[in-house]
């Protein structure tokens, strides 16, 4: 660093050199001042002497021109010397040399043509002048008496011109005026004043000129003086800056452009400098610079040797990503190794799977033999430099492996190979087992550096980054292939769906089994395209399921299984199971779909015959008496829903025990079977036939909300089952049934009474003699309960005799008035009894026409039917007096009106005689029982 001394050493010469240069320059100016008021005064004084000699020589042209006018006569003078007037008096511009120009004029009868100066009067540039006050006093007089000359002369002129009586007189005259004495002393006293002006203005002038030049003499001294104290002041500046900068400016200039050019060496020559210059501070910063510059070449060098093992790592890396074997990427380690540092052996020894021995893996540049010698090297102390380095998991370095003891077995084989240093290091993996040494030899003896050391250090964790990673694709290869063996012998469909995009993006070989199509057809296609709507949107729910649960607290289900049925690619649909498991990436964000669907057809034929077998009767396929009751409840349920009625046949067989006793249990079983198709073959869709025991079998009829049509059906089960059943062998069963009707609401509300009703009512029949159908007696209905039965007129009742049908309907009107009446009976017996007297009137009558036109029609079975009649009025009479006395059983009427009347008579008697009237006589084939 400068000491301050010196600096204000330098600033002090300049300063002083810079304040005496300005007196210099003050110096110099006014000297050149000095110098210009010589000039001034001296032409003052030429132009003073120029003034008085003008007035003169002016005075002397008039007189030669007045002269020379009256000698010649020639009157160029007399106009010459009017233009001397004129010009003195600044009537005509001077001539700008007007002292010889007076003389010219006598040369030719022309002035000389030079640039004439301003017209001013003689007299106006003398008062200019700055004369004193005598000088110009003397000047005026010369002036005025020069005048009065001049007005003599132009007298002698005019009289020169006289053109008198006598001119020559006149001429004579003339002559004689400026010729004479008075002439002359006139003259005289023009010079004289001149001269004496000359004398004082000479005096005068002179003095001036004298001290000017005086000055101008000192001021040119004190200048030459101060320059010469300035360029001291500059020399000592200088002085000052060589001691300041320590050196001149060339040298310091050469030194500034060898820092320029990055030049940071000492000089050749070293020339010792004041320490406390600025060349001595350029040596102290190019010092730091140059050790600035080592240092960054130091750390170019580094950084290079970093780059060097990035690229080597990079290499490495790239080499694995692609798959190399392992070999290749240790043998391209050790070349790169080698060729970084020229006259190094690298070579690579892994530990084999029993960790006892170490094996060559590369070692590219090494000779044969010695390859051969570390193919397989025990691990153990003191056995050369990598069995020693592998059993103590640190490195050995061995200087010279003729004198060490280590290397005592190989020495030879060393000696063969060439081979005199060598550095082994271990490397391990992250559990710190010892995967393998990695080694350095020499031809010569040798030591590493740290550098060294560092290098092969990093280079071993590159080798065992190969190693681990190689083992570890081994590993996951094994263990793909062993996922690919399972995927692709598993009998089960595995797949993967890629989300959002649900495409499949793996699927195993069994999907061929499972669906029809080879997994590649089926390969990114999208699920939609292999699913029907139905099951993709059964799919996308389960799938949604999940993805909701993901948010919830707790919730770490990812899968769910659903039976799905797939479409096959023969068009038929196959049951299946489906795991569906959830597959997140980092992020938590559902990735993919893992599938495993599995075949369950036999599954599904099993739980289908298990469930056929618990709800189905075997032998029949009939619903057995669970999934019956089950139904019944269903069934019961909509009624009560939909405010409608239903109805139950309770059926049992007739006298089948000995079917089975005379042809076998066999044969018995066979006719159940055929039973129960020909009992459904009475039934629309939406009954059910159920077996329930032995040879008793239940129908549910939802639609038949009436008793009239329970009976309709039970009729024609009744008749379809009196027909003879034929054996394959050609046998002809015959049996019968029994059947009971029961009705929901009227009989009972519940599946179990509506069966016990229903078995009551078929007991009835059977009672009664079988091969009958009877609806169930129930007790008197409640109070303000809606009619139960109202028989309805059907076609089929009409026997062709319209007097006779027409009787049978006001019948038909006539009993729902009752029935309706009767329901009411509490509220309203009067009306019942009329009712009930207006309907026993119009039978009585309807059965003695009736038997009037059978009569007539020589009805064979008349007496049967009047006999028939006779019963039946007197039931009826029977329930009228029940009536009368406040009894009437309204259960005993609806059955009497509905069993007896209508189902058995008019369906069964009466259509005996339709043939009288239709031709076509109708075979009465079912007996009905009133209860
Ligand atoms: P009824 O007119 O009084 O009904 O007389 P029935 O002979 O039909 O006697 P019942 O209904 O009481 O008995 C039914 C018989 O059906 C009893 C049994 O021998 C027979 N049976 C029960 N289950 C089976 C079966 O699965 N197969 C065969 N072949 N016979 C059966
Ligand atoms: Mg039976």
């Amino acid at each position: 660093m400068l000491q301050p001394s010196k600096n204000r050493n330098l600033t002090f010469w300049v300063t002083v050199a810079t304040s005496i240069f300005g007196v210099v320059v003050v110096t110099f100016a006014l000297y050149v001042y000095s110098e210009k008021n010589v000039e001034r005064v001296s032409n003052l004084r030429l132009n003073a002497l120029q003034l008085a000699d003008e007035l003169r020589h002016s005075s002397e042209s008039l007189t030669k021109m007045a002269r020379s006018y009256i000698v010649t006569g020639n009157p160029d003078y007399k106009r010459y010397f009017q233009e001397i007037i004129d010009i003195r008096e600044g009537r005509r511009p001077r001539p700008a040399n007007h002292l010889y120009y007076w003389d010219l004029v006598v040369y030719g009868d022309q002035f000389p043509q030079d640039k004439a100066a301003d017209a001013v009067p003689l007299l106006d540039l003398v008062k200019g002048a700055a004369f004193g006050e005598n000088e110009f006093s003397l000047l005026a007089d010369a002036k005025r008496n020069s005048d009065a000359l001049a007005q003599t002369e132009m007298e002698a002129i005019r009289l020169f011109d006289s053109t008198a009586a006598d001119p020559t007189a006149d001429k004579q005259r003339a002559r004689q005026i400026l010729f004479d004495k008075a002439y002359d002393q006139a003259k005289l006293n023009i010079l004289r004043p001149i001269s004496q002006f000359n004398d004082l203005m000479d005096a005068r002038t002179a003095a001036a000129v004298e001290r000017a030049i005086f000055h101008a003499n000192v001021f040119r001294v004190i200048f030459v003086g101060t320059s010469l104290f300035w360029l001291y002041l500059l020399w000592r500046s200088y002085r000052s800056l060589l001691t300041l900068l320590g050196a001149s400016p060339g040298e310091l200039q050469t030194q500034i452009a060898r820092l320029g050019r990055g030049d940071f060496s000492p000089p050749a020559v070293a020339v010792p400098v004041d320490a406390d210059s600025v060349m001595a501070w350029l040596n102290e910063t190019r010092h730091e610079l140059n050790s600035l510059s080592t240092a960054r070449l130091r750390a170019e060098a580094l950084l290079e040797e970093r780059t060097r093992y990035l690229w080597t790592n990079n290499r490495i890396l790239q080499m694995l990503a692609d798959n190399a074997p392992l070999e290749t990427i240790l043998s391209e380690l050790m070349r790169i190794m080698e060729n970084i540092h020229p006259g190094a052996l690298c070579s690579v020894l892994l530990v084999n799977e029993a960790g006892t021995h170490l094996c060559n893996a590369a070692s590219p540049s090494l000779p044969e033999s010695w390859r051969q010698i570390t193919a397989k090297v025990p691990i153990g102390d003191s056995i050369g430099s990598c069995g020693t380095a592998a059993f103590r998991g640190e490195r050995v370095v061995v200087e010279d492996v003729r004198t060490h003891a280590y290397w005592r077995p190989f020495r030879d084989v060393a000696e063969q190979a060439g081979l005199r240093a060598c550095w082994s290091q271990p490397f391990k993996n992250s559990q710190g087992k010892v995967l393998g040494t990695f080694a350095v030899y020499h031809r010569e003896p040798a030591r590493p550096t740290e550098q060294e050391i560092q290098l092969i250090e990093d280079y071993a964790k590159l080798a065992q980054l190969a190693v681990e990673r190689a083992s570890l694709a081994e590993g996951l290869r094994q263990s793909q292939e062993m996922y690919r063996l399972i995927a692709e012998n598993s009998s089960e469909v595995i797949w993967l769906v890629d989300l959002p995009e649900m495409r499949f993006s793996y699927i195993n070989h069994a999907i061929k089994h499972l669906r029809g199509w080879a997994p590649e057809e089926i390969l990114n296609q999208p699920l939609s395209a292999m699913l029907t709507p139905k099951m993709e949107a059964k799919v996308k729910k389960t799938l949604e399921g999940i993805v909701a649960r993901l948010g919830a607290p707790g919730q770490t289900v990812r899968h769910e299984t659903l039976e799905v049925e797939l479409p096959h690619k023969d068009g038929h649909m196959a049951p299946a199971e489906l795991i569906a498991t959830l597959l997140l990436d980092e992020a938590g964000r559902p990735r993919q779909l893992l599938g495993i669907s599995r075949d369950i057809t036999e599954r599904k034929a099993a739980e289908q015959a298990i469930r056929q077998m618990a709800f189905h009767d075997p032998l029949t396929t009939l619903p057995n008496q669970r999934l019956l009751e089950d139904r019944l409840h269903q069934v019961i349920a909509r009624a009560q829903r939909d405010h409608s009625r239903m109805s139950l046949l309770f059926i049992d067989l007739d006298k089948f025990k000995q079917v089975n006793d005379m042809r076998g249990h066999a044969t018995g079983d066979w006719l159940l079977q055929r039973v129960a198709e020909r009992m459904q073959n009475c039934l629309r869709e939406s009954d059910t036939a159920a077996r329930i025991g032995g040879d008793e079998f239940v129908v549910l009829l939802p639609d038949a909300e009436t008793a009239q049509s329970a009976l309709a059906v039970a009729e024609k089960i009744r008749a379809t089952l009196e027909e003879p059943f034929v054996t394959p062998d050609g046998a002809a069963l015959h049996i019968s049934s029994s059947i009971g009707i029961a009705i929901y609401p009227d009989h009972a509300d519940t599946p179990r009474d509506l069966l016990r009703f229903g078995d009551e009512a078929m007991y009835r029949a059977k009672k009664g003699g079988r091969n009958a159908v009877e609806v169930f007696a129930a007790a008197a209905p409640a109070q303000n309960s809606r009619p139960v039965i109202r028989v309805m007129w059907q076609p089929a009742y009409a026997c062709g005799e319209p007097s006779i049908d027409e009787e049978h309907k006001e019948l038909f009107r006539r009993a729902n008035t009752l029935l309706d009446l009767a329901v009411k009976h509490e509220a309203d017996p009067p009306a019942v009894n009329q009712a009930f007297d207006e309907l026993l009137a119009h039978v009585t009558a309807h059965f003695a026409h009736e038997e009037a036109v059978l009569r007539d029609h020589d009805y064979e079975a008349l007496s049967r039917h009047a006999d028939q009649h006779r019963v039946l009025l007197e039931h009826a009479q029977d329930l009228r007096r029940q009536a009368a006395e406040g009894m009437l059983p309204v259960g005993e009427l609806i059955d009497f009106i509905a069993s007896k009347v209508v189902v058995g008579h008019m369906l069964k008697e009466d259509s005996r005689f339709h043939g009288l009237f239709t031709h076509a006589p109708r075979p009465n084939r079912s007996r009905n029982r009133t209860v």
